[in-house]
C-alpha cells in the first residue's frame, strides 16, 4: 500500500518550509534562497544549519543531517516515511491518492479502515457518556479525586462504557457494522448462553490506545466497582490492537519527546495524563508490569534517552530492572535513566499536588544514570554487616560495573561501592573487575546517525563542489552535466546517482527524489545548500572545479598506466594542458 508520486509532490509543494523548520529553530535570511539557523539536530553555538525555502531542502555542515521536507519530519517527529507524508498531508490539507492495489490487499485495507472507523465512533460515544450520562457520576468523581481536569481528560479522550449489556453492539449494528467487524475490533464478544454479541466493556473507565497519528486502535478499561474483576481489562488482541507493540500516549508525546531528546516512561494511565497536565508532555505509559520487546522498540524510536519513572515500591523496582534489560537488548539501545520518586507515591500524585508542575520538573531533573540507580539498589538491599553479605553485594555490583565503558561515571561508582563496603578503592576496583587506567570496554562513540559524520575525502569534496557549481550556474551547469562521464570522473556510486538526478532535475533538484534513498536526498540537500551560498561566486569557479575533476581523472589514469607499464606521454601532455588552464583561471 502506498501513495502516488503525484500526491507526494503535491504535499511537497503545499509545505511552507520556512514555517515548518522555523518551529524547530529560529531562522535568518542569508541569501535569496537560503536561511540559516542553529541546527535542531546537534548542539551548536554558531549556525551551520541552512535551508533552501524554495527547494525545501535542509543541510547541516556541522553534523551532516540533511534531506527534504519528508526527511525533516521523519527526523524531528520520529516517524517513518509514510507517517511523515500523512502528517504533512493532514497539516497542509492535501488529499493523498493511493497507488493501485491488488484486490486482496485493497479488501484488507478496506476492512481495516472500517474497523478503525468503528473504534473511532465508539471512542467518541464513550467520551460523551463520561461527560453526559448520569450513570457516569462515579467515574467523574473518581477522576476528579485524582486531580485530573476535564480539558486534559478530553485531550486523551478518556470515556465511560455504560453498564448495560449491549449498547455498543446495538448502536454499531444499527449503523451498518457487522457482527464480524464488532468482534474484529475487540469491542464485542459472543454472548455466553444466548445468541448474539455482548459489549466487552461495561461500566468502566475507558482509556483509548492510539497509533502515532492518534487513530484509536483499542482500549484499556478500568473497573470502578471494587468487586468488578479484573481491575484492568484491555481490548482483546485482534486485527488492529496489539498491546505488545503499543505505548500509551505516544501520539501526544511524540513531538515533545523528539524536541526534548528524551521520553519519560510511567506505569499507569492516570500517571501519563497527570504528567501531561503538569506540562510534562514527553511522557508515555507502558501499562502492565513488564515492558514488551516491541514496546521497547517503539519507546526507543521516540527519543535517544528514556527516563524510567515507575513506582518506588519493590514491584516498580523489578519492573525497572526488566525494562532496562529489554532496552539494553535493542539494536540501538537508548540511554536509560531513573527518576527518583518519593517512597510510596506514584507520578500522578506528585504531578497533581499543589506544586505539581514544579515538583515533577525537579524530580525529572534529579534522574540518575540507570547504572548508578542499580548500584544503589544493590547496596540498599544487601546486608552489609557481615563478610558474606558484602561479598554478595560486591558480586551484584560488579555485574553492573562490567557493562560500563571506562568513564567518570564508572570511577564514581567504584568509589561509591568501595566507600559503602569499606574497602580500599584499589581493592574494590580489582574486585569489581576494573583495571586502573584502562581496561573495560572503550567508551562508545557518540550514538545516533546524525552525530557521526564520516570525514569527507578531498576527492569527494571536489566532486560535491563541482555539482554545487553546476546548480549555482544552471545554464553552464546543465551543459557540463550532459557532457559528464560519471564513471571516469566521479568516485562513488552515490555521487554518480546525485549527478544523474541533477542532470534531470537541475531546475527543481528536490523533485523526483526517491523516498527510500535517504543518502541521495541527504547529498542533494548538501549540494543545494552549498550552491545557495555560492550566489555571488564567479562562473569561472564552475570551470575550475570541472578542471579539478579532470585533473584527478588524469592522475588516476597515469597511475594505472604506470602500474601496467603502458606509455604515459599522451596522458601527461593532456595533464599539462589541464594544469595550464587551471593556472590561467586562478591568476
Ligand atoms: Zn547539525
Amino acid at each position: 500500500m502506498g501513495y502516488t508520486d503525484d500526491s507526494k509532490e503535491k504535499v511537497r509543494d503545499a509545505v511552507d518550509f520556512v514555517d515548518l523548520v522555523g518551529s524547530r529553530t529560529e531562522l535568518r535570511r542569508a541569501g535569496v534562497n537560503r536561511y540559516t539557523g542553529l541546527c535542531p539536530f546537534h548542539d551548536e553555538r554558531s549556525p551551520s544549519f541552512g535551508i533552501d525555502p524554495s527547494e525545501k531542502l535542509y543541510h547541516c555542515f556541522g553534523c551532516g543531517a540533511g534531506g527534504d521536507v519528508f526527511r525533516f519530519v521523519e527526523e524531528t517527529e520520529s516517524l517513518r516515511f509514510g507517517e511523515a507524508l500523512e502528517l504533512l498531508a493532514d497539516r497542509y490539507n492535501v488529499t493523498l491518492e493511493r497507488t493501485e492495489e491488488d484486490p486482496r490487499a485493497a479488501e484488507k485495507r478496506e476492512r481495516r479502515d472500517r474497523l478503525l472507523g468503528l473504534l473511532e465512533r465508539t471512542a467518541a460515544y464513550y467520551v460523551r457518556q463520561l461527560w453526559e450520562a448520569p450513570e457516569a457520576t462515579d467515574a467523574r468523581e473518581y477522576l476528579a479525586s485524582r486531580g485530573l481536569e476535564e480539558a486534559t481528560l478530553r485531550e486523551f479522550r478518556v470515556g465511560f462504557s455504560p453498564p448495560a449489556w449491549d449498547r455498543v453492539v446495538r448502536a454499531s449494528l444499527g449503523a451498518g457494522y457487522s457482527a464480524s467487524e464488532l468482534v474484529g475490533s475487540g469491542l464485542a464478544s459472543p454472548s455466553r448462553g444466548r445468541d448474539g454479541l455482548v459489549d466487552r466493556f461495561r461500566g468502566r473507565l475507558m482509556f483509548p490506545w492510539a497509533d502515532s497519528r492518534g487513530r484509536v486502535l483499542g482500549f484499556g478499561a478500568r473497573a470502578l466497582a471494587p468487586d468488578d474483576q479484573p481491575k484492568y481489562l484491555n481490548s482483546s488482541e485482534g486485527e488492529v490492537f496489539h498491546k505488545g507493540r503499543q505505548m500509551y500516549g505516544t501520539h501526544l508525546a511524540r513531538t515533545a519527546a523528539a524536541k526534548a531528546g528524551s521520553v519519560v516512561l510511567v506505569e499507569g494511565y492516570t500517571d501519563v495524563i497527570a504528567l501531561h497536565q503538569a506540562g510534562i508532555r514527553h511522557a508515555v505509559g507502558q501499562m502492565g508490569t513488564a515492558l514488551a520487546e516491541g514496546q521497547a522498540g517503539e519507546l526507543a524510536k521516540l527519543a535517544p534517552s528514556v527516563s524510567l519513572c515507575l513506582d518506588a515500591d519493590a514491584a516498580g523496582q523489578e519492573a525497572m530492572l526488566r525494562a532496562a534489560a529489554v532496552l539494553r537488548g535493542l539494536r540501538q539501545p537508548p540511554e536509560v535513566r531513573v527518576v527518583p520518586l518519593p517512597p510510596g507515591s506514584d507520578p500522578a500524585e506528585v504531578a497533581t499536588g499543589p506544586e505539581g508542575t514544579h515538583e515533577v520538573g525537579g524530580m525529572l531533573g534529579r534522574a540518575v544514570p540507570f547504572a548508578r540507580w542499580e548500584i544503589e539498589l544493590a547496596l540498599s538491599r544487601g546486608d552489609l554487616s557481615g563478610a558474606e553479605g558484602r561479598d554478595r553485594v560486591l558480586a551484584a555490583t560488579s555485574a553492573v560495573i562490567a557493562r560500563l565503558p571506562q568513564s567518570v561515571l564508572r570511577e564514581e561508582l567504584v568509589r561509591l561501592v568501595a566507600g559503602r563496603l569499606e574497602l580500599s578503592e584499589a581493592l574494590a576496583a580489582s574486585a569489581l573487575g576494573v583495571r586502573a587506567g584502562g581496561g573495560g570496554r572503550p567508551a562508545r562513540a557518540e550514538a545516533g546517525g546524525n552525530g557521526a559524520q564520516r570525514a569527507m575525502t578531498r576527492r569527494e569534496d571536489a566532486e560535491h563542489a563541482f555539482l554545487a557549481f553546476c546548480l549555482a550556474f544552471p545554464g553552464a551547469g546543465q551543459k557540463r552535466l550532459d557532457a559528464l562521464d560519471p564513471d571516469a570522473l566521479l568516485s562513488t556510486d552515490l555521487v554518480r546517482r546525485a549527478a544523474a538526478h541533477l542532470r534531470e532535475h537541475l531546475s527543481r533538484p528536490a523533485s523526483g527524489l526517491p523516498p527510500d534513498d535517504e543518502p541521495l536526498s541527504g547529498l542533494i540537500a548538501e549540494i543545494v545548500l552549498r550552491a545557495r551560498s555560492l550566489e555571488d561566486a564567479d562562473t569561472s569557479e564552475l570551470e575550475r572545479t570541472a578542471l579539478m575533476l579532470d585533473l584527478a581523472r588524469l592522475d588516476r589514469a597515469i597511475a594505472t598506466a604506470r602500474a601496467s607499464q603502458d606509455p604515459v606521454s599522451d596522458l601527461a601532455m593532456e595533464r599539462q594542458r589541464v594544469r595550464a588552464e587551471l593556472r590561467r583561471l586562478t591568476h
